[in-house]
């Protein structure tokens, strides 16, 4: 029965995701064939347009690739490295994309043990993160993200000073394609849940008015 049960939860979640990747790539096909058939009609396609097509295209490209991360049987590449060591070398990366709207990034390394990881997941996982923390905040707001030792685990924080998650949404995040964003994929938050699960690892999060922290714990 419980097998049952779990069968028949795969089989809804493997429906509802074929609707949200079909609903993904059927809209910037819709815009493009659009444009086609305009130019066909004047002969011309200006460059405005042409931009339009291409980023229409990478979306789609970037919602393939996100989808295709969440595939079962991915391999997990494990490597014993330090989480730090991840943390700064994407620090240029977060720092950057932060300045472009306004945004600080504050990172505090604490003193932790090496890890089993895979460094190109984790860093995906903290992209995806520092990504949603810096939407969610008005210009001039912070992003934190702090590492700890508690007990015997290993803490990764990722703090924001935004919006916050209202209580009725909490319970769907990492649902894929679960959005409340005017242009949002809804699968930021599945690929980080997949990838913690991969490396067992727990993600708790705590959100507020003043903000949210999501508690990655190895
Ligand atoms: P997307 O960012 O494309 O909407 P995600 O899976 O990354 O998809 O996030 C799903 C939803 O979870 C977001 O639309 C938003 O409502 C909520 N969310 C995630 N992280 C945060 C955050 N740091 N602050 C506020 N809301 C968040
Ligand atoms: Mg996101």
């Amino acid at each position: 029965w419980e097998k049952e049960m779990a069968k028949l939860a795969r089989l809804n979640l493997i429906g509802e995701m074929a609707a949200g990747i079909a609903h993904e790539i059927r809209n910037p096909m819709t815009t493009i064939r659009g444009f086609l058939q305009m130019s066909k009609k004047n002969q011309s396609l200006t460059v405005d347009y042409i931009d339009i097509m291409l980023e229409e295209l990478n979306r789609a490209n970037g919602i393939i690739t996100e989808f295709l991360s969440l595939a079962k049987n991915k391999t997990t590449h494990l490597k014993r490295q330090n989480l730090n060591e991840i943390i700064a070398s994407m620090e240029p990366l977060i720092q950057a994309e932060a300045m472009l709207s306004g945004k600080h990034l504050h990172v505090h390394y604490g003193t932790i043990d090496d890890l089993q990881l895979d460094d190109k997941e984790i860093r995906q996982l903290i992209l995806n993160m520092a990504i949603n923390g810096l939407e969610a905040m008005s210009p001039g707001g912070a992003f934190t993200i702090s590492t700890y030792t508690e007990g015997k685990k290993v803490i990764l924080k990722l703090e924001d000073q935004g919006s916050g998650i209202k209580e009725e949404y909490v319970e769907k995040l990492g649902t894929p394609f679960f959005t409340t964003k005017e242009t949002g994929t809804g699968l930021g938050l599945a690929v980080c849940y997949s990838i913690a699960a991969r490396h067992k690892a727990e993600i708790e999060l705590k959100s507020g008015d003043k903000g949210t922290v999501f508690f990655i714990k190895f």
